[in-house]
């Protein structure tokens, strides 16, 4: 059970995803202005916030400014826009994921379990902890290994670190500059992602033009699927 604050103005939008959220045992306020969600924010302390960016008193990046300045809740970002430019913007500015409109429940808890996994708290249960599996590639963070088709990868540490991070994530675009945060645990030097992303490529046996794990989305960042059993992402 995960508790969840929804800023939401759109009534539709507020209460469908109120209830199906509810439905999947979570415990759920919602908010339908920015003031009244930051309000909500102080008083409910909520683990994870959807954060709609089109809100009628205050801009969306405005109020993740405020609710940054004052907690670190994990924040998704909920945008009718599939903007890039906008996304790593907001990524930048402290928001922990995105989602973009119309997007179904069951994506939205699998961000939402992603955030928090990443905050280090609840919201996770032991068997989805111990191993993460990409298509054909499986993570284990405990042991430290991974494989694709029970082929064992000789990576290094970082190597390792990287390749789980973006295994937590999958099918999402990870910024250059958010490895560097989450693994690294630094902000300079983006140039070294870059170098270990393509020793990593070649550990995964990745062809540059046409990779089956590591997608490189120019300008934005690098998105981990298995191109031969894709996600089933909502359309
Ligand atoms: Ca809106």
């Amino acid at each position: 059970m995960v508790h969840v604050l929804i800023i939401e103005d759109d009534p539709g939008i507020r209460t469908a995803v109120t209830r199906a959220l509810q439905a999947r045992g979570h415990a759920v306020d919602s908010a339908a202005d920015g003031l009244t969600g930051l309000q909500m924010l102080l008083t409910q302390n909520p683990e994870t916030v959807i954060l709609d960016l089109g809100l009628p008193d205050i801009t969306g990046d405005r109020l993740l400014s405020m609710i940054r300045a004052a907690s670190e809740v994990p924040v998704i970002v909920a945008t009718a826009r599939d903007d890039e430019g906008l996304i790593v913007k907001l990524l930048d500015a402290g928001a922990d994921d995105y989602v973009v409109k119309p997007y179904d429940p069951a994506h939205l808890e699998a961000r939402i379990r992603a955030v928090l996994r990443r905050a280090g708290g609840g919201g996770d249960d032991e068997s989805s902890r111990l191993r993460l599996k990409v298509g054909g590639l499986t993570v284990d963070p405990a042991r430290r290994t991974a494989d694709i088709d029970g082929r064992v990868l000789d990576l290094t540490r970082l190597e390792f670190d990287v390749l789980a991070y973006l295994a937590s994530n999958p099918g999402r675009v990870i910024s250059r500059k958010e490895l560097l945060r989450e693994v690294w645990q630094r902000t300079d030097s983006a140039r070294t992602v870059d170098v270990h992303l393509s020793w990593l490529r070649r550990k995964l046996g990745d062809n540059v033009e046409s990779p089956r794990f590591l997608h490189v989305h120019r300008g934005v960042g690098i998105m981990l699927e298995d191109a031969e059993h894709p996600a089933g992402n909502p359309a």
